[in-house]
């Protein structure tokens, strides 16, 4: 593989030894590849300062300051109040406000000027995520011919939600700058190259390609994973922190950002249910640990007041003195108390109404005991139901279904568990985030960089385009959605 790796992401990781799976996953094919990593720094300051180095690391970091008015508009504004919604089919939470967009777009373009100052010819470029749609564009605009590559961690957004962009037809305009977009599940691939049919712009060629006015480039799925060995270690290593909950108690539990996409109210509602109709016999709890998130939000402000009367309303009327039936844990907790938590659980509810992927199902399977493992009931909202179909898959808005779910795992007998959980761990060991990210590197750097089709016979243009690779590498479906 020749030349550098140029990852850019949201956040930039400071500390010298860094955590948390995608992270651990980009370090390793950094210091691998040799490059950089660009994202915005921490804390907001000169919009217009040069990159500020991050040393520590055997490659360059380099953060750019968001403005005051930045972070407002584009971070919590365009980016968390426009496309997370949109993507996570609320649109009733979309707030559209002109200043949003202006800024999504300047944040967008001053970072491309920036990059293409500093990019060499033969850089690999992975952007990753909702804030850097237009990112590739922009760096078009400028030139840059590169190989760039996108994954997009959140859902792709329905159609006919797309209408409430300010400008609906950029989505897909944005998407045809890269070479290769990744995203997490099948059915996400299928929502974009719906996206794509209905463009007149777009035009589907042979071997899966979409060809956008003179770009080509690839939709293809990469469902995301965690780091299972860490996890593991993680799960394994934690003492009990003196909070009463030993090994194989009896509760079951969520593990969130509090955030409306998660479907917490749901969760305890359905807990509720389970209660009132399998009775508080078993004793058992329900703890969720959801620290806040997005505060300066209001949506996020909303839900921490449901969830604490919901928890209240259900602790007054089925508790006992010895006994809370919901624990709402409103802080963050360290990783690895989290990893004993999951470990010690009977069940782990992962009800999202609509998610990604959602790394906490992996994480609570990497964590159960092989020979004593607990039960994921897993909503088939989030992207981790496509592949890890030995869950109990529920539909997260219907309570009764999660309230039997709950029941079920609680008595499930030990042959059905572990059988469940081998099956379920082949899913998660074969997603490990650096075989995911190996992936996405080697498919992107097979493609041909910055392939313009005007003037060359197609035939010609798709045959260097598309160099073979491994037939595992393409998961192109046309699921319907
Ligand atoms: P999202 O990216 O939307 O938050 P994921 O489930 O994919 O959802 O990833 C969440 C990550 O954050 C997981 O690694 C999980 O362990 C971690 N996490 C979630 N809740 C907490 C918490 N309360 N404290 C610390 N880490 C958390």
């Amino acid at each position: 593989m020749t030349g550098r790796l140029v990852v850019v992401s949201n956040r930039i990781p400071t500390e010298a030894v860094p955590s948390g799976g995608l992270v651990v996953a980009l370090h390793d094919a950094l210091s691998e590849q040799g490059g950089l990593w660009i994202g915005a720094h921490p804390e907001t300051g000169d919009p217009d300062a040069p990159f500020e180095e991050i040393g520590g690391a055997p490659y360059r970091r380099l953060a750019f300051r968001l403005s005051e008015a930045d972070y407002e508009n584009y971070y919590l504004g365009f980016a968390n109040s426009v496309l997370w919604p949109l993507s996570h089919h609320r649109v009733d939470l979309v707030e559209i406000n002109a200043a949003y967009t202006a800024a999504y777009l300047a944040v967008n373009r001053r970072l491309a000027r920036r990059m293409a100052a500093i990019l060499q010819p033969d850089d690999l470029v992975w952007i990753h995520d909702y804030h850097f749609l237009p990112l590739a564009a922009e760096l078009r605009a400028l030139g840059v011919g590169n190989r760039i590559g996108f994954f997009l961690h959140i859902p792709v957004p329905n159609i006919t939600d797309l209408e409430v962009l300010p400008h609906p037809p950029d989505y897909a305009a944005w998407l045809a700058q890269y070479d290769l977009v990744g995203l997490q599940t099948r059915t996400d691939v299928a929502r974009c190259l719906e996206i794509y049919r209905a463009d007149p712009r777009a035009e589907f060629l042979p071997s899966c390609a979409v060809k956008f006015e003179d770009r080509v480039t690839r939709v293809q799925s990469f469902p995301i994973g965690i780091d299972v060995a860490a996890f593991r270690a993680d799960a394994l290593s934690a003492g009990s922190k003196g909070d009463g909950m030993e090994a194989r108690a009896n509760y079951v539990i969520g593990v969130d950002r509090l955030d409306y996409s998660k479907g917490l109210p749901n969760r305890f509602r359905a807990f509720e249910r389970y209660l009132q109709d399998h009775g508080t016999g078993d004793r058992l709890s329900l703890v969720q640990i959801a620290p806040p998130t997005r505060e300066a939000v209001d949506a996020y402000r909303r839900i921490t007041a449901d969830l604490e009367y919901i928890a209240g309303q259900v602790n007054g009327l089925y508790g006992a003195f010895d006994w809370s039936p919901i624990r709402f844990i409103h802080r963050p907790v360290p990783r690895d108390e989290i990893a004993r938590l999951l470990r010690g659980a009977k069940a782990c509810l992962v009800t999202s109404l609509a998610d990604g992927m959602n790394l906490v199902a992996k994480e609570f399977v990497a964590a159960q005991d092989p020979d004593d493992p607990g039960v994921l009931i897993l909503s088939r909202f989030a992207g981790a139901a496509e592949d890890m179909t030995d869950a109990l898959l529920v539909n997260p808005y219907d309570h009764d279904a999660v309230a039997q779910a709950i029941d079920r795992a609680a008595h499930m007998s030990r042959d059905e568990r572990l059988r469940r959980h081998a099956a379920l761990t082949e899913v998660v060991e074969r997603t490990d985030v650096r075989a995911w990210s190996r992936s996405f590197i080697d498919r992107l750097s097979r493609l041909e960089p910055g392939l313009l089709l005007r003037g060359r016979p197609l035939r010609e243009a798709l045959a260097r385009f598309d160099r073979p690779s491994p037939p595992r590498a393409l998961r192109l479906s046309t699921k319907p959605t």
